[in-house]
């Protein structure tokens, strides 16, 4: 079967901290080496879009102003991003846009932000200049996929009440700095503090992401339809961070 998978990057132009673009191109370079279609699109502020038509939808993260200044477009689309998660469009949210998709969000200066709502979790601001800096490893459980992520994190938001975590932290901090767990996963939407960027580092997670997307329009698609790709340089990459913590 000819497999396609069309991508929407919102606020591509603000939000890309840490190199957060690489996720795409990790998106890209694993499907065609797999002759799978993949189509990139981006949505700017005030850019007309039906994020209902895509198979995955990615925010990355972004500073403090760059959220602020794009929350009155994102919540604008809240009816439409509803739409797109009912309609299965996968949701892959980094850090300050996984912020946005909670309650509400505390900023630096104490300004609260008010997020598009669809769960219980909320973001407030830590203590005062203090902000969960440094590498990261967690042990992940995404549907029948256990893993560990490894990555980097550097928020000063906290976000707490997260129902459903992404998974349990080994090494650093996560949702915040006594949490022990980190990121949220739902089935819906995977949303991680973890940049580096994440797939990069991260080959079986970006495998189920593309996994994820696919299934929209092919529920019966599974992870292991998807044909090997040898990833020398991502094992490579894990190696050296989980000794460097002596993690096996
Ligand atoms: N501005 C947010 C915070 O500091 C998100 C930062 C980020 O995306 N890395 O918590």
């Amino acid at each position: 079967m000819n497999y396609s998978l069309d991508v929407c990057w919102m606020y591509h132009d603000i939000m890309d901290l840490y190199g957060d673009k690489g996720n795409m191109m990790v998106l890209k370079k694993r499907c065609e080496d797999r002759g799978i279609k993949f189509t990139l699109d981006t949505c700017g502020i005030q850019q007309k879009k039906d994020l209902s038509i895509y198979d995955l939808v990615f925010l990355g993260g972004g500073a403090d102003k760059e959220q602020i200044s794009l929350i009155p477009d994102l919540l604008s689309r809240k009816e439409n991003i509803q739409k797109a998660m009912d309609e299965k469009t996968f949701i892959l949210l980094i850090c300050g846009g996984y912020q946005l998709f909670g309650q509400y969000y505390i900023a630096a200066d104490g300004s609260k932000i008010n997020g598009l709502g669809f769960y219980p979790y909320y973001t407030d601001t830590g203590e005062q200049g203090k902000r969960c800096i440094g590498n990261i490893i967690i042990n992940a459980k995404l549907d029948d996929l256990e893993t560990k992520i490894i990555g980097f994190e550097n928020h000063g938001g906290q976000t707490k009440n997260v129902v459903t975590p992404l998974g349990k932290v080994i090494k650093g901090y996560g949702n915040s700095f006594d949490a022990g767990f980190e990121g949220f996963y739902n089935g819906k939407i995977l949303g991680t503090y973890l940049h580096g960027p994440l797939l990069p580092k991260n080959p079986e997670v970006a495998d189920f992401v593309i996994t994820k997307a696919l299934q929209k329009r092919h529920p019966s698609f599974s992870y292991s339809d998807l044909s090997l790709i040898d990833n020398p340089f991502e094992n490579k990459a894990r190696e050296v961070l989980l000794q460097r913590f002596q993690i096996k």
